[in-house]
């Protein structure tokens, strides 16, 4: 028994890896992404029981004690948090995995300054890489929670020789991790890499505007990842150094796809202060007009179309109009109009949006066409049909070099023979710029909020 239980929990570990690999594989897809996040779950229990097997474990009372605490705090949370303040739920999440992690290292600090054996060089890099990584990660994470969640303002925060300060920190961390690494059971040494490390967290986000600060947020995902891998060697355990290796990975990919369709390179969204709030841009919209529809004429030009693109955004997400949606759009296929949704990378507030919003409506996933493929289809659409979307949508991404959206991929409705856009009043979108689509001759407004403007288009059309 005792030769076959550290074998068999090395096995189970190399099982639940391989589920989160499939699971991962299978998150890139609405078809199958179910699918995998149950696999992914399956692999974390089997590893979570595997770990609590281990001989290791020293007190079950106190685990079950914070199991008990976390999953209430868990449930309360995945029921209470609106899925629009999902970026800050997440930026949350990573500070406390990173703060865990970072507490690992802390406690084997201490646990190996009480032995009378010196602390070994390998475990003395791991523990500092952690308390790097994880401190760094728990500190950004909770200004980018604060700046989210609006506790504190959503501009740059910059002062004067903000870099060559962090500049010095970094250094003075270098310099305290290689005193350590000869003198390793200095704690007041360990203490101060360890506040640097917190401080660093603070400064490297407090100048990143709340326009990029979703981008911040996918990047700590990542770093949370690698912090958790330092914590796995710094304890020896494979699942934590596998499972931190592929949150890490994922978030990298996550954030390079975020920042592709946002047209920003990763430099200038750490560096480059963007995201003051209240840009303007666009081309001075004082004097233009703007065409204004009600729901009977939206409903007949929907009605006697023959192709329909909707194109949701941030706006239906608010107003959970998703279920009124897929109504209108079931109504429309009746008729004989052929529908299709068009879904931006970045519309809403987190990466898969729309989709997982559709999904819940139980939108047909065929019906979905991303960016590359919808773009060319606009020119033979009847009519396009914007709901709640703004930034995703602006064609001053694709005309106007001064704007701040400048090159950003769009969808490209202003091509579809007409366009209706459903939104409650003139107010810009996420990067507080004009959009020079709603004054176009081929574009109706519809003003209103979502859910109430559709389930009026839903009846309409019944009537037609
Ligand atoms: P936008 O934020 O550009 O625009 C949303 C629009 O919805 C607003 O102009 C608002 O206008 C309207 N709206 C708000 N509430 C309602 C309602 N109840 N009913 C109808 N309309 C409503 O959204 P998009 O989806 O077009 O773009 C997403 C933006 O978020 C992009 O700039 C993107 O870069 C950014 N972003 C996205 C991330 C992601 O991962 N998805 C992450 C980070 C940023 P009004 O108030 O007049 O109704």
């Amino acid at each position: 028994m005792s030769d076959f239980l550290p074998t068999g929990i090395q096995l189970s570990y190399l099982v639940a890896a391989s589920l989160f690999i499939v699971g991962l594989k299978k998150l890139g897809s609405p078809a199958t992404a179910r699918q995998g996040n149950f696999l992914a779950a399956v692999g974390m229990l089997l590893a979570v029981v595997a770990t609590l097997l281990d001989r290791q474990v020293l007190s079950y009372e106190m685990i079950l004690v914070g199991l008990a605490v976390g999953s209430l705090i868990g449930a309360i949370a995945a029921q209470k948090v609106a899925m629009t303040a999902m970026p800050q739920m997440v930026g949350l999440l990573n500070g406390l995995g990173g703060a865990a992690s970072a507490l690992v290292a802390v406690a084997e600090f201490w646990r190996l300054r009480g032995t009378s054996q010196a602390i070994p060089l390998d475990a003395n890099v791991s523990m500092l890489l952690d308390v790097f990584i994880g401190g760094v990660t728990f500190t950004g994470s909770m200004i980018a929670f604060a700046k989210l969640q609006g506790l504190i303002s959503g501009s740059p925060v910059t002062f004067p020789l903000q870099q060559p300060i962090n500049a010095l920190l970094l250094v003075g961390f270098v310099v305290g991790s290689g005193y350590l690494l000869v003198s390793p059971e200095n704690l007041p040494i360990f203490l101060a890499v360890a506040g640097i490390s917190l401080l660093l967290g603070v400064l490297f986000v407090l100048p990143i505007g709340g326009g990029d600060m979703p981008v911040v947020i996918s990047l700590l995902n990542s770093l949370s990842g690698l912090a958790a891998s330092a914590a796995g060697f710094v304890v020896m355990n494979n699942m934590l150094i596998i499972a931190g290796a592929l949150v890490g990975a994922s978030g990298l990919i996550l954030t390079q796809i975020m920042c592709k369709a946002m047209n920003r390179s990763l430099a200038s969204v750490l560096f480059g202060s963007f995201g003051k709030a209240g840009v303007s841009g666009g081309s001075g919209t004082e004097d233009k007009t703007v065409h204004s529809i009600d729901p009977e004429e939206g409903a007949m030009m929907l009605g006697y179309a023959r192709s329909v693109v909707i194109v949701p955004g941030y706006g239906m997400a608010v107003a959970q109009a998703q279920h009124s949606v897929r109504e209108l759009a079931d109504q429309l296929e009746k008729m004989g109009v052929e529908v299709k949704y068009a879904i931006h990378p970045v519309a809403g507030r987190m990466p898969g949006h729309m989709n997982v919003l559709l999904a819940e409506a139980n939108v047909p996933y065929p019906q979905l066409y991303d960016m590359d493929d919808i773009n060319p289809q606009f020119e033979q659409t009847d009519v396009a049909l914007v709901i709640g979307a703004n930034d995703v949508v602006n064609p001053a991404a694709r005309s106007d070099a001064a704007s701040p959206i400048y090159g950003m991929p769009i969808l490209e409705v202003d091509r579809a023979k007409h366009t209706i856009v459903i939104k409650r009043g003139m107010s810009t979108g996420f990067a507080g710029v004009d959009n020079d689509l709603f004054y176009k001759d081929k574009t109706m407004m519809l003003f209103g909020s979502a859910k109430d403007v559709v389930a009026k288009l839903v009846s309409e059309v019944k009537q037609l």
